[in-house]
């Protein structure tokens, strides 16, 4: 049977793989072949793992055993900040050149009990610092819906892996809006879990109480097979959550109102077209019999500036452990605080040493005050803006992004207007609560067909309502 990437899904491709129309080996070496075709150009993934037969082989002993799982022999890319063992991982840095992965992240011994095959390590911006995938060490990685323009980022290696079918399904991380920005500019849905509901154990720790790893994937459902096979309390992640609280949420009913914030759709600088878009999407909401209810986050406006001091501040010192001793790159200056300054100069790029510094400086003392305690007060009170407004509904809708995805280098020499394209999604990253992008169609622009996405809200561990709304429209 020939094999039609174009409209597989994990559900579809499971299915085959059951009934034997191709085996796990066949349908990873139809990824493998279209990967060498495009991944010169895209530039979506830094390594294509060698031993992929390998587990495709295994794998499909275990379907042919009918012991597997919906996941058993779907190939899957995986962002270059996840651990797997014995595999090299980067973050898309110099400063971890030649190092090697020594455990499983517990996402990865998830999936790989799960039956999954994995195709390679995607591209990033370095650290997960970024919204574009410029900030690599390896080269930017390009849109496969345009080629002159970013895929997003920082997980733009995942999302531009899918979207070139180089993968059916991938795995990113989302401290600001890194899933879901890419998602929203390559065609996808890619959900940020609540904090808490997926273990950061071995995931490179950019800012630890924004941090999660998430699915992307062609379908909701998809992208709910993934994020139902990562899920689950791990004792190795202080911060995850046990199940039963995680199940016990489950149980409130819903009455499904779908809350629209007028004060962030209000911000500067959302191009008219995404608010059309977003307009008709919520008429397509209603459509199918949601209530729509305008809601106010009256602190919300202040979630960006938030963001861009607790970030920093917390990358700061997640980044202190590269001190050229312990990982990868080691230079040698004369002293070991010349062997440290050279590793760390040469080892990290402009953006990673941007908020290094703007982290050591708004926790140095006298500005920890101004600018740190001042942005926690602030996170209490933007979490209790949207506690307020989850009394009155059931989601929270807003455009993923302010613009369609834009051209390669046209941002990359102004951080601020780079900070700017999170708008929408960091909210949900400062409270801990899930959010999902989905496609909500296209924009002309110089003659291509450019994605744009929905986000849709929910309270903590309401990823189910996220998905059924989802699934209603996408
Ligand atoms: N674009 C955001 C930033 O640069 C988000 C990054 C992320 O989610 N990892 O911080």
């Amino acid at each position: 049977m020939k094999i039609d990437l174009e409209n597989l899904t994990i559900r579809k491709a499971h299915e085959h793989l059951l009934k034997g129309d191709f085996s796990a080996v066949e349908l990873s070496e139809v990824y493998l072949k279209n990967i060498e075709a495009h991944n010169k150009n895209i530039n979506a993934y830094l390594e294509v793992f060698d031993d992929v037969a390998t587990q495709a082989k295994e794998t499909q002993k275990i379907i042919e055993n009918k012991k597997g799982t919906i996941l058993t022999g779907i190939p899957i890319a995986v962002k270059d900040n996840i651990l797997i063992q014995r595999k090299r991982a980067s973050s898309a840095s110099k400063i971890l050149e030649g190092y090697t992965a020594t455990y499983d992240a517990t996402v990865i011994k998830k999936l790989k009990s799960a039956g999954a095959v994995f195709l390679g390590r995607t591209n990033m911006d370095e650290f997960a610092m970024g919204g574009s995938t410029e900030n690599s060490a390896f080269g930017p990685t390009k849109n496969p819906h345009d080629v002159s323009r970013v895929p997003g980022g920082s997980s733009g290696g995942s999302a531009a892996a899918l979207a070139m079918d180089g993968a059916l399904a991938a795995l990113g991380s989302d401290t600001g809006g890194s899933i879901r920005q890419p998602a929203a500019f390559c065609g996808l849905v890619g959900l940020k879990p609540t904090y808490g509901a997926v273990s950061r154990y071995g995931l490179m720790a950019m800012a630890s109480s924004l941090d999660q790893i998430g699915p992307f994937g062609k379908t909701v459902e998809d992208a709910e097979i993934l994020f139902n096979a990562i899920k689950g309390h791990d004792p190795m992640d202080s911060t995850s959550v046990p199940d039963e609280i995680a199940k016990r949420n489950n149980e409130v009913s819903i009455k499904m109102t779908i809350g629209v914030p007028k004060d962030i759709l209000d911000s500067p600088g959302i191009d008219a077209l995404v608010l059309k878009n977003f307009n008709e999407e919520i008429a397509k909401l209603k459509g199918k019999g949601y209530s729509i209810k305008e809601i106010s986050l009256p602190h919300a406006h202040f979630a960006l500036s938030v963001y861009y001091i607790i970030m920093p501040a917390e990358a700061s010192t997640n980044l202190a452990r590269f001190d050229g001793v312990r990982y990868g790159l080691s230079k040698k200056g004369g002293t070991p605080f010349d062997d440290y300054a050279k590793t760390r100069g040469e080892g990290f790029g402009r953006e990673v040493r941007r908020r290094i510094l703007l982290g050591t400086y708004v926790l140095s003392s006298g500005y920890y005050d101004a600018y740190y305690n001042k942005a926690w007060s602030l996170r209490n009170l933007i979490g209790k803006d949207f506690e307020h407004a989850f009394n009155e509904v059931d989601i929270i809708a807003t455009p993923t992004t302010p613009t369609p995805a834009f051209k390669i280098g046209e941002k990359n020499n102004d951080p601020l207007a780079m900070y700017l394209a999170d708008v929408f999604t960091v909210p949900a990253n400062l409270i801990g609560i899930p959010a999902l992008s989905i496609p909500s169609g296209t924009v002309d622009r110089d003659g291509k067909k450019l994605p744009l996405g929905l986000q849709l809200m929910a309270p903590h561990f309401r990823e189910d309502i996220l998905f059924s709304v989802g699934k209603s429209i996408f």
